[in-house]
């Protein structure tokens, strides 16, 4: 994964050295990004998908304040990152009632047998009594790495070596282990046959017998793109629950196995970073890409973006009942600042009776103090005005150059306009019948 995450921070770095983030600037930023992705062998159709997406998104977002477009380009690219790994479908692995039963498959060397036995030991850890089922009786040798694994870790194991019916070593094995109080099964599959439609249908016959809680496929990072068609292979015989990508230590090509099984909607559960039984993860999507891309400020980037979409969840909560806040007040003044004057505005209408242009004047010069008045004020104060006391008032008027009075004053009008607003609002909800 070296060589994705180089080549993620060279992307990063080409953000941080634009200058306006335009068309050009862009294009090149997401050129280097779809470079970057095709050396980690992520799908053509995947990587075009996804430039698309960041441009569209880029060029439709309007830039916060207090953010710049540097912070917004880059959110986008972490945010499409983690969506390319399944971001949204991701869930925490949990087991269901007990007793649970976990049935392993993939073809030979994607690292099945070790996964049981490392993903044994994490269950172990987390207070579950597991055992392991050596169910393949194809490779040779399979059956003792796996006993030999069981006793390192110090769980359950079941395997008949003279047996050659793995439907018959599973029933047994279950039996077995759940007299020694086992409540977690873990069942090895064999990975080769003597061609492929024998081991789907030998996998099809152990899931029918055993009817799992859980089948995790397994697959090998170094395949790279390749492994959604093993995922889909395995998909047409077993519902597949979960999947573990192995081998993402020493692979380039990580990057394009993760995304290829979260193009299937198969989702990755755990990954392999290491022959070691501890060298294994949970897999966070989220977690993964922020440690990609590495960059010390992106967790506090990604706080701030946190607390603007609260924010925006909160106002949109309020204008849902009806209810405006101070944020809605100042962003409809400096609506009506942007048009011009407002004798100009009067004058565009059909001109303002002579008699109101002294008033008008007067009113234009409200507008701009109450805009510096809730310039002043933090995004908190202008959400939820109930907080601000006499000591924030005094600092928002000095903040602004006006007086406490004024603040006063504001917040007066403010709640005024919502005593109006919740009649308008309440008399509307009985047109509506509700
Ligand atoms: P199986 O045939 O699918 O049961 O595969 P094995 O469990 O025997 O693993 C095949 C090889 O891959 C072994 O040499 C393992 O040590 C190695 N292996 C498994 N998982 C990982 C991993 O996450 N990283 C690395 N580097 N090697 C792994």
């Amino acid at each position: 994964m070296e060589s994705l995450r180089s080549g993620l921070l060279s992307v990063l770095e080409k953000v941080k050295n634009s200058v306006i983030l335009d068309t050009k600037e862009v294009d090149s930023i997401i050129r280097e990004l779809q470079r970057v992705l095709l050396k980690a062998d992520v799908d053509v159709r995947l990587v075009f998908e996804l430039s698309e997406k960041i441009k569209k998104k880029f060029f439709s977002r309007e830039i916060p304040p207090g953010f710049s477009k540097r912070d917004v380009l880059i959110k986008i690219l972490y945010d499409e990152l983690v969506s390319l790994l399944g971001g949204e479908n991701a869930t925490p692995y949990t087991l269901g009632r007990m007793p649970y039963k976990i049935m392993l498959v993939g073809i030979e060397g994607s690292g099945k047998t070790t996964t049981a036995a490392k993903l044994a030991k994490y269950l172990k850890e987390n207070g579950y009594s597991v055992g392991l089922i050596a169910a393949d009786t194809y490779r040779p040798g399979a059956y003792e790495q796996l006993q030999q694994l069981a006793t390192k870790i110090g769980v359950s194991f079941y395997g008949d070596p003279q047996c050659k019916d793995p439907v018959r070593i599973v029933e047994e094995g279950v039996k077995v282990l759940e007299g020694r109080g086992v409540q977690v099964f873990i069942i090895d599959t064999a990975g080769r046959h003597k061609d492929e439609v024998s081991l789907m249908q030998e996998v099809s016959e152990i899931y029918e017998k055993l009817k799992p809680d859980d089948v995790i496929l397994v697959v090998d990072a170094t395949q790279g793109k390749g492994v959604a068609k093993q995922a889909i292979a395995f998909k047409e015989k077993v519902p597949l629950g979960h999947v573990v990508v192995t081998k993402l230590d020493g692979s380039a090509k990580g990057g394009g196995a993760l995304s290829a099984v979260a193009s299937t909607g198969a989702k990755v559960a755990f990954i392999g970073t290491g022959e070691k039984l501890d060298d294994f993860e949970a897999f966070d999507p989220y977690k993964f890409v922020a440690r990609l891309l590495g960059m010390p400020d992106l967790e506090g980037l990604l706080r701030k973006f946190q607390a603007l979409e609260e924010h925006e969840k909160e106002r949109a909560r309020l204008a849902a009942a009806g209810k405006i806040t101070l944020l809605d007040l100042k962003e409809q003044l400096l609506e009506i600042k942007k048009l011009g004057p407002l004798s100009k505005v009067l004058e565009m209408l059909g001109g303002p009776p002579i008699a109101v242009k002294g008033s008008l004047e007067g009113g234009e010069k409200e507008i701009d103090k109450w805009i510096a008045v809730l310039n002043s004020m933090t995004e908190e104060e202008l959400l939820k005005p109930e907080i601000i006391d006499r000591s924030r008032m005094t600092r928002i008027a000095r903040g602004s150059g006006t007086t406490v009075r004024d603040v006063k004053r504001l917040l007066e009008s403010y709640t005024q306009m919502k005593k109006i607003m919740r009649q308008i609002y309440r008399s509307r909800r009985r047109i509506q019948g509700f």
